[in-house]
C-alpha cells in the first residue's frame, strides 16, 4: 500500500508512540505528541481556508514548529513550499509569486526583518513563529502568532484524503548554485519512497529507534528533510535540531546528546576537522556519517574517518529526485571518490553530452540520467524546462559522471562549470581535489575565468587553514607536480572565506561573476 507522509508518520506512532521524535534543545517531543500537534496545527490551518491544493510557505530554521508545521500542511492535503529564511527579499518574493502562496509561516525575526517592507502585505495570512515582543502589539491584521492560533484550535481528526501517486507534497525550489530557481514538484510517493530506498540501500545497517541523528544541516534543503527529518521518521528514531551550524555548539551537542548519525555537508566536515581537539567532545558516540549535496574531497574523508572512527557514506542527488539516487554501498568495496552504486529501483545511465540519447561506454565521462520512483512531477509552472529535464522519463542531471566496471559512480563535474580553455574541457573538481591534498589549504574552488588567447584559463581560490602560510607560487608548482600544464591555475587568489549556499555548497557562479565585472 502506498503511504503519504502522515501516514508514514502514523505508522511510526503506532510502533513507537512514546520514544522521542524531536529534541530542540531541553525540548523534548514524543512521537504521539508530534502526531498531536501536527493534527492541531492542520486544524488550525483549515480554519484558515486553507484546502487541498493550496501552497502554503513555510520559511523556519531548524525548530520544532517546522517539523509540527511540516505534517500539519500535508495533513490538509496543502503542499509545503520550502522558502530559504537566508533569501533575500527578492528571492523570497519569487518564491512566493510563483507558487502562488498565499499564506506563509515564518520566523519571529525574518518577520521583523521584513516587516517594513511590503513583503507580507499581500499575503492572505502571515504565521509567525516565535514573534519578538518588540513587534506586539503592532501585528498587522493579516498576522497571527503560531501559538495564538494553534491555541484557538482543535484538532483535525481525519487527514484529507491523498493520493500519494498523484498529489505533490513539497515544492522544493533547486539551490540555485548555478542559476534561476525552479520549483521541483515532489509527490508524496516521491519523497517516501525515497526513505524507503535509503532504507532499502543499507539494510543491516539502517536507522532503527534507538539511533539518534544529529541535524545542523537546514531542513528547508532537501537533502536535510528526506534524508535527515524523514529519514529518520520512518525508523523511529531521534531527531535532534540545531537552529544553524557552529563547530562548538555541535561539538557540545555531540557531546551532551551521543548522536549515532551525523548527516553533513563537505563544509561542514571542513570545519569539524580543523578544529583544534574535536575527538575530546565524544565524537566517537557517532557511527554513521552521510556527506551529501557536494562532492567531498577524498583527502578530508580518509582524515575524518580516521579522527572519529566513523564510517562516512557519501550520497548524491538532486533536488529533482527526491533528492537521492546513489549512494556508498554499506557491504563490500568502498571506492574513494565514488558516490557509490545507484539506489534500489533506480537506474541510471550515462549518456553523450551533446546528443543525450547514446549510452557511454564504461569509464567515459557523460551526461548522468536517472530513473525511478523518486523522480519529481516536473517543475511548477515550467513546462518547457520540465521537457528538457526529463526526457523519455529519464531526468537529466546536469552533471557529467562517469561508471566504472563494477557499477560504481564517479561524479565528475556540473555541466555548466565545465572550463574550456584552448580547447581542452578542464573539470574544476579535479583540480580542487589536488589543491585539498596540500596540507595547507582548508578550502578551494576553481572557476574559468575568461582569458583572450585560451578563451578562458583557470583560476584558483583558496581558504589557508588557521596559522598555514603558503605562497601562489609554491601552490603552483605543487599543481604543476600533480596536474598537467593546462589545468595549472594560472591565477590563484588567497582569501578568508569562500561564498557559500545556505547548505554550505560553495558557489563558484559567485566567485566568476566576481571576476567578470573585476575584468569588466
Ligand atoms: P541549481 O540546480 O538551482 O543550480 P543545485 O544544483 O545546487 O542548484 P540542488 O538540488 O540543491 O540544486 O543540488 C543538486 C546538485 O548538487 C547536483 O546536481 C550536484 O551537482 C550536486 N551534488 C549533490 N551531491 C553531490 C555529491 N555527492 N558529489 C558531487 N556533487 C553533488
Amino acid at each position: 500500500r502506498l503511504l503519504s507522509l502522515p501516514q508514514m508518520l502514523d505508522q511510526t506512532v503506532r510502533q513507537h508512540g512514546d520514544r522521542t521524535a524531536v529534541q530542540f534543545y531541553e525540548t523534548e517531543i514524543s512521537y504521539r505528541k508530534l502526531q498531536d500537534l501536527s493534527r492541531l496545527a492542520a486544524g488550525a490551518f483549515r480554519r484558515l481556508g486553507v484546502k487541498k491544493g493550496d501552497r502554503i510557505g513555510l520559511m523556519l530554521p531548524n525548530c520544532p514548529q517546522y517539523v509540527v508545521a511540516f505534517y500539519g500542511i500535508l495533513r490538509c492535503g496543502a503542499i509545503v513550499v520550502q522558502v530559504n529564511p537566508m533569501y533575500t527579499k527578492r528571492e523570497i518574493e519569487f518564491v512566493l509569486q510563483d507558487s502562488g502562496a498565499d499564506v506563509l509561516i515564518v520566523f519571529g525575526d525574518l518577520y521583523s526583518r521584513f516587516k517594513k517592507t511590503n513583503l507580507f502585505s499581500r499575503l492572505r495570512k502571515v504565521v509567525v513563529v516565535k514573534p519578538d515582543e518588540s513587534v506586539f502589539p503592532g501585528l498587522a491584521q493579516n498576522t497571527v502568532s503560531w501559538d495564538n492560533l494553534l491555541a484557538g484550535t482543535s484538532f483535525m481528526a481525519d487527514d484529507e484524503p491523498i493520493d500519494p501517486e498523484r498529489d505533490v507534497a513539497v515544492f522544493q525550489y533547486t539551490g540555485g548554485t548555478t542559476g534561476r530557481s525552479k520549483g521541483a514538484m515532489l509527490t508524496h510517493f516521491n519523497l517516501v519512497t525515497n526513505v524507503l530506498q535509503l532504507n532499502d540501500h543499507s539494510r543491516g545497517n539502517s536507522l532503527t529507534e534507538t539511533d539518534r541523528i544529529l541535524i545542523a544541516i537546514p531542513l528547508f534543503h532537501i537533502y536535510g528533510m528526506t534524508c535527515a527529518m524523514n529519514l529518520g521518521i520512518l525508523n523511529g528514531s531521534t531527531i535532534i535540531l540545531l537552529s544553524r551550524f557552529e563547530p562548538l555548539e555541535v561539538l557540545q551537542t555531540i557531546k551532551k546528546y551521543r548522536p549515532t548519525c551525523f548527516p553533513g555537508v563537505p563544509t561542514m566536515y571542513v570545519a569539524l576537522n580543523s578544529y583544534p581537539k574535536a575527538e575530546q567532545y565524544g565524537i566517537d558516540s557517532i557511527r554513521i556519517c552521510n556527506s551529501g549535496s557536494a562532492p567531498i574531497p577524498v583527502e578530508l574523508i580518509q582524515s575524518f574517518e580516521k579522527k572519529t572512527g566513523a564510517s562516512m557514506y557519501e550520497g548524491y542527488g538532486l533536488s529533482e529526485a527526491s533528492p537521492t539516487t546513489h549512494n556508498t554501498p554499506r557491504t563490500g568495496q568502498k571506492k574513494p571518490g565514488s558516490v557509490g552504486i545507484p539506489l534500489p529501483g533506480t537506474e541510471a545511465r550515462i549518456v553523450d553530452l551533446k546528443t543525450g540519447t547514446e549510452t557511454l561506454p564504461i569509464g567515459e565521462a557523460g551526461e548522468l540520467v536517472i530513473r525511478g520512483p523518486q523522480v519529481m512531477k516536473g517543475y511548477w509552472n515550467m513546462p518547457e524546462e520540465t521537457k528538457q529535464a526529463i526526457r523519455d522519463g529519464w531526468l537529466f542531471t546536469g552533471n557529467i559522471a562517469r561508471m566504472d566496471q563494477d557499477g560504481f559512480f564517479y561524479i565528475v563535474d556540473r555541466k555548466k562549470d565545465l572550463i574550456i580553455a584552448s580547447g581542452y574541457n578542464i573539470y574544476p573538481r579535479e583540480i580542487e581535489e589536488v589543491l585539498y591534498t596540500h596540507p595547507a589549504v582548508m578550502e578551494a574552488a576553481v572557476v574559468g575565468v575568461t582569458d583572450p588567447y585560451r578563451g578562458e584559463t583557470v583560476k584558483a581560490f583558496i581558504v589557508l587553514k588557521p596559522e598555514a602560510q603558503v605562497t601562489g607560487k609554491e601552490i603552483e608548482q605543487f599543481c604543476r607536480r600533480n596536474l598537467a600544464p593546462f589545468k595549472v591555475p594560472k591565477q590563484i587568489e588567497f582569501r578568508k572565506s569562500l561564498p557559500k549556499t545556505a547548505v554550505g555548497k560553495i558557489l563558484r557562479r559567485v566567485l566568476a561573476e566576481e571576476e567578470k565585472k573585476r575584468n569588466g
